[in-house]
């Protein structure tokens, strides 16, 4: 059975559940970020027992029935299923919760360091035939493909450890998220039908994110394509099929080759924060007419496309005024935080300067204990929050800014040590 079959089969199963996979797969690319760091991390994350769910050889005895049914060879689900077992360290990965929040400070130190700068603007010319090749079909800046390629993978450097079909036999054996997984597994039994790559190197993260790229396999299923013309898709080891598949990807989700994802700006003293939210997209003109200025001072572009402020640190932080391509970044990987560094890490291996702001001294992420304080203050204060979890999701942004409405504070929703300190102790005087 070819791949599109499987997709065709696989989506037909999702059509219910379309909406809840879709954000499911962005929180789980929310992480990806982070799977270079996983190995080294994994000693800070709060440790916590795993034990599989009982019964996964029923389980998949069931499963390999039905994939049969759908035309998976036995030959590839002998390979795929062979010693199969529930992956411990997979659950626990799934399990894990950071200690702390991400700042944009703390963020940027992990995503744009020197090397990776140095490195990409070396590849960015050692591949400069392939690059303009992959830009005149896709109409994607080579700087930009760079970028995601340093981002997801560091050059190829980390693609993950796990077996893929093992990763997602265990995810879909576990109930939390098991028709996610299940699906995108089916996906990975059809890359394996199709010949795109062989078992022992379909290798992935703990969720699944395959190659270079990082795509789960439906992303594969539905934007990989084959650049050099070989008749397979390998995103492991093919720097055509990578550059043309991401780049695929990327003209799918709305990319506009003639356009760049942003840039930082300057606001004027009496801004309001509150202006500042990707839901409020303003024509640059607009922009400029409320103080809104490049970083040197200088007027903005006048060209006829909107934008959006984002304060990834606050209103005391550096300001960016994002535009489509922004969005597109975000609908490869949702985090605001990896938009900006796809960005900023695309104009830096073109010789661009770095941020003009500076990480102020007191930069400090917040842990989830100063999360859960916050939350559960902002609840006591009569500001919803939602449930304490310990992360600081839109619903806490939301209360923070309501809360500092009623205080006067500047509209920003963002919470730093001073804010939580604030919230709480205001709510300790009731
Ligand atoms: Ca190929």
């Amino acid at each position: 059975m070819g791949l599109q079959r499987f997709s065709r089969w696989v989506r037909g199963a999702l059509t219910l559940r379309r909406r809840q996979s879709i954000l499911v797969a962005a929180f789980l690319l929310s992480w990806a970020p982070l799977q270079g760091a996983v190995g080294q991390g994994a000693g800070q994350a709060a440790d916590q027992a795993v034990t599989p769910a009982p019964g996964f050889d029923l389980w998949l005895d069931a499963l390999r029935r039905e994939a049969l049914a759908r035309g998976v060879s036995a030959r590839v689900l002998d390979r795929a299923f062979q010693d199969a077992a529930p992956i411990e360290k997979v659950l626990f990965y799934d399990r894990r919760q950071p200690e702390f929040t991400q700042t944009l400070w703390s963020y940027f130190e992990r995503t744009i360091s020197e090397a990776r700068i140095e490195r990409g603007a070396r590849l960015l010319r050692e591949h400069a035939a392939l690059f303009a090749e992959v830009e005149r079909k896709y109409g994607v800046q080579p700087r930009f493909l760079v970028a995601f390629w340093g981002l997801e993978s560091n050059y190829g450097d980390f693609t993950g450890g796990f077996p893929v079909t093992g990763a997602l036999a265990t995810l879909a054996h576990d109930p939390r998220r098991s028709d996610f997984f299940r699906a995108e597994l089916f996906y990975a039994l059809g890359i394996l039908e199709a010949g795109h790559i062989e078992f022992d190197r379909m290798q992935g993260s703990w969720a699944g994110a395959m190659g270079q790229t990082q795509f789960m396999p439906s992303t594969f299923a539905a934007y990989a394509v084959d650049g050099d013309g070989d008749g397979k898709i390998d995103i492991w080891g093919s720097l055509p099929d990578i550059f043309h598949s991401a780049a695929n990807y990327l003209s799918k989700i709305g990319w506009n080759g003639e356009k760049t994802w942003g840039r930082e700006v300057l606001l004027p003293a009496d801004f309001d924060a509150g202006q500042a939210q990707l839901s409020i997209r303003r024509s640059l003109d607009d922009w400029a007419a409320m103080g809104v200025t490049r970083v040197d001072g200088s007027r903005l572009p006048r060209v006829d496309i909107d934008g959006s402020i984002v304060l990834p640190a606050g209103i005391k932080g550096p300001a960016f005024l994002v535009y489509d391509n922004f969005r597109a970044i975000m609908t490869w990987n949702r985090s605001i935080l990896y938009a900006l560094s796809v960005g900023h890490l695309s104009d830096r291996i073109v010789g661009r300067g770095p941020l003009a702001a500076q990480k102020p001294a007191g930069d400090r992420p917040l842990s989830r204990d100063d999360v859960l304080a916050l939350q559960t203050a902002l609840n006591r204060l009569g500001f919803d929050a939602g449930a304490p979890d310990g992360i600081a999701g839109s619903k806490t942004r939301a209360a923070v800014r309501a809360f500092q409405a009623g205080a006067g504070l500047p509209q920003d929703g963002y919470a730093d040590s001073a804010l939580v300190a604030a919230v709480t102790e205001r709510a300790g005087r009731l």
